[in-house]
């Protein structure tokens, strides 16, 4: 069973429901069982933006959504919006973009989002590493998931390419969850981040979860690294599914 747990909306296609369809038929193509997809935090995206993904897929039994938002972009009325949507079910996650916009991740502009995850029991995620990689560096995660210890953070992209220093930094931290997506996007970094990973999953497997990023990279690429890797089966199981399963409660 795999679960994409990190997918967006293909950029190219004309409409929503070009997009669904595209992306219903790769999953298939890809064998991928359940996929998570993630809205842009604009109000108008070629990603989708929260009003777009939160009903997009609610005839879909194996496709859930995340919300973007931006303590920058029409905050309190996306919050309040975000908050009904919760309250519906339309979203198993929010995601912030640290590092596409100028947010640290331990801003205390951000203490309302995380304090609606808490109320709500769903993890927040974020992106890290590539560029401006400085607003969600490893520390800074640190001091988030310390400071908010009810919250599960999701790094994605693990602070790509310094796979290593970020799980250093973060194996003490049990409230933060791994997001593999786009780190196999470069053929010539594979052997590397590979052998970082055959090193910390089975230190922590619980902690490790499956995504692509769907739309910015290959599917079939990320699903081909992982079967690749040389940890055990049980592990790689937790890995493409059984973590996404607990942490987003599908
Ligand atoms: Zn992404």
């Amino acid at each position: 069973m795999i679960i994409d747990a990190h997918m967006h909306l293909p950029s190219d296609e004309p409409d929503l429901e070009s997009k669904k369809r595209l992306l219903l038929s790769d999953i298939k193509v890809n064998s991928v069982d359940i996929g998570i997809v993630i809205s842009d935090s604009e109000s108008e995206s070629t990603i989708g933006s929260m009003d777009d993904c939160a009903e997009l897929f609610s005839d879909c039994p194996n496709v859930y959504a995340v919300a973007g938002i931006s303590p920058y972009i029409k905050f309190e009325e996306q919050f309040e919006k975000l908050k009904k949507y919760l309250t519906r079910g339309c979203f198993v996650g929010i995601k912030l973009y640290c590092g596409h916009e100028p947010i640290y991740i331990d801003d205390s502009a951000l203490k309302p989002v995380f304090g609606l995850a808490a109320e709500f029991n769903v993890p927040v995620l974020f992106h890290s590493g590539w560029d401006n990689a400085q607003y969600a560096a490893p520390e800074r995660v640190k001091a988030a998931a310390v400071a908010n210890p009810e919250v599960r953070f999701v790094c994605c992209h693990c602070y790509y390419p310094n796979l290593a220093e970020c799980f250093e930094a973060l194996k003490g931290c049990p409230n933060v969850y791994f997001d593999l997506s786009s780190v196999a996007d470069d053929p010539e970094k594979s052997p590397l981040i590979a052998a970082v990973l055959e090193r910390f999953v089975p230190e922590m497997p619980e902690r490790f979860i499956f995504g692509s990023d769907y739309g910015c990279c290959d599917q079939r690429r990320h699903i081909d690294f992982i079967e690749a890797l040389n940890i055990p089966t049980e592990y790689r199981q937790m890995l493409f599914s059984l973590n996404a399963e607990q942490l987003y409660k599908i």
